[in-house]
């Protein structure tokens, strides 16, 4: 029977549902055998480290990651970087297909004066600083002024914003990283606005996010209710689903101000971001606004507009995604998910996503290669392996257990590879 050899790279949400996308097509005629690899000693990407912690239930995808997994035409190659460790040239070579699934990393930037200060950072560094991610353990996160500012209007930024403005002993039961734990318990933080360029009918944020907020238990969440009557106007008489359940969930909070608590959310809309004010380190930000300019005084500025694709050499880009027609590269190579589409969607898009692009990988397959695989370049490298990653799952999670945490993820390569026993 003829025997594919694919090799994914990322272990990520698209790289998984790609994986599953060629696993549902196996037949009593081709097999496809996937090998999965990914830069850090872990899996599952931003369901690791992205996901907010205090959103557990999204976290549960990966059990369909672990069952996808645990296929016998399935190994994982982690700990192994494309680049130092192995090209992705070479990866063409033995491969029948190679799939980037690289998601993006890189935050967007603003590109006005004072994004450089202290105190200024995005939230592609912020977010995998409080989720434990072993690259960004050191980030200097100064949170010691009464006051944050969000910039965008997207869930990331609400993610951020929830994170800064919660009660800090809110995330004693999540997997928040201790190190983040500690530093938003000693936090002088209690205003985070959360700053949109545009009109609450173009928020980016979606409804069940919204509606989450008035459920904090500890923190007032504000929107000016003139800002949503004034949209709810514009965006007439039949404004789109999304729109309609924005705004109105926009107005619920707006009609029910909260005053009583210590810590509060405020949202501004069609503020637009001129420059971040500062000497040393960041001490507010000059909005351009419909009234003319704005100053927020804050010391900390979080920039959560969007992402792009970190390049890989072997693979071109543009825009920040990778060059693709409906995710066909060149020659073998193919791209799936925020690096072939860029970064919109939720984790389940990323299903019917890679299901398209497996589906043309699959007609383009003639005869196998036959040429090896990527153990045979890897002969020096310590590689963590499906089993050696179930021995890290299993050390977190038993370490979770005796603080009531879902796990404590380890934060530093070593430990982690000491975990898989490696
Ligand atoms: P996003 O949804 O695209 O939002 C980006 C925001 O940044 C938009 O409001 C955009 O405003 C704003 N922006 C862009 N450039 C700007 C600039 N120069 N100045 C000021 N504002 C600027 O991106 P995201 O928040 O990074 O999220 C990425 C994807 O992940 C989204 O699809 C999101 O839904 C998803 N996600 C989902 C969840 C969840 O399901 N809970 C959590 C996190 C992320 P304009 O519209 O004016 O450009």
């Amino acid at each position: 029977m003829p025997t594919f050899k694919i090799a994914i790279v990322g272990a990520g949400p698209a790289g998984y549902f790609a994986a599953q996308a060629l696993q549902n097509l196996a037949d009593d005629n081709r097999v496809f055998e996937i090998d999965m690899i990914e830069r850090l000693p872990t899996p599952w990407g931003l369901v690791r480290s992205g996901v907010a912690p205090d959103h557990p239930k999204i976290k549960t995808v990966s059990k369909v990651f672990e069952k996808i997994a645990s296929q016998e035409t399935f190994r994982l190659f982690a700990n192994v970087e494309i680049g130092s460790d192995v090209s992705v040239a070479q990866l063409q070579e033995k491969y029948d297909a190679v799939i980037i699934a690289t998601g993006s990393s890189l935050g967007k930037t603003l590109g006005i004066p004072g994004e450089n200060l202290r105190g200024s950072l995005s939230a592609a560094t912020f977010v995998p600083w409080y989720n434990s991610h072993p690259d960004f353990v050191g980030v200097d996160t100064p949170l010691d002024s009464n006051t944050a500012v969000v910039i965008g209007a997207g869930n990331v930024a609400m993610d951020v914003a929830r994170m800064l403005a919660l009660e800090p002993s809110e995330l004693d039961p999540t997997d928040t990283a201790d190190h983040a734990i500690d530093a938003f318990k000693q936090s002088n933080i209690r205003k985070v606005y959360v700053s949109a360029r545009r009109g609450p009918e173009h928020a980016a944020f979606t409804s069940p996010e919204l509606r989450e907020l008035p459920k904090l238990e500890h923190t007032n969440v504000v929107i000016n209710k003139a800002d949503i009557e004034a949209a709810i106007v514009r965006a007439g008489d039949s404004p789109e689903k999304d729109v309609k359940s924005n705004l109105d969930a926009m107005l619920l909070i707006a009609e029910n101000p909260k005053s009583e608590h210590e810590r509060t959310m405020e949202f501004l809309f069609q503020h637009t971001p001129k420059e971040i004010l500062g000497t040393d380190r960041v001490e507010g930000v000059v909005y351009s606004t419909p009234d003319g300019d704005v100053t927020i005084k804050c010391g900390l500025v979080i920039t959560a507009i969007g992402y792009q694709a970190h390049g890989i050499e072997g693979v071109p880009y543009e825009n920040g995604k990778v060059v693709n027609s409906d995710g066909r590269v060149k020659d073998n190579l193919y791209v799936v998910g925020w690096a072939k589409r860029g970064p919109s969607g939720v984790i389940g898009t990323n299903k019917s996503d890679a299901a398209a692009v497996i589906e043309l990988l699959v007609e383009d397959l003639k005869k196998p290669k036959n040429a090896g695989d990527v153990s045979e370049i890897l002969t020096h490298q310590v590689v963590v392996s499906q089993e050696h990653w179930q021995k890290i799952n299993e050390a977190e999670v038993a370490a979770g257990e005796a603080k009531g945490k879902p796990r404590v993820k380890s934060v530093d390569r070593a430990e982690l590879l000491k975990h898989a026993g490696l």
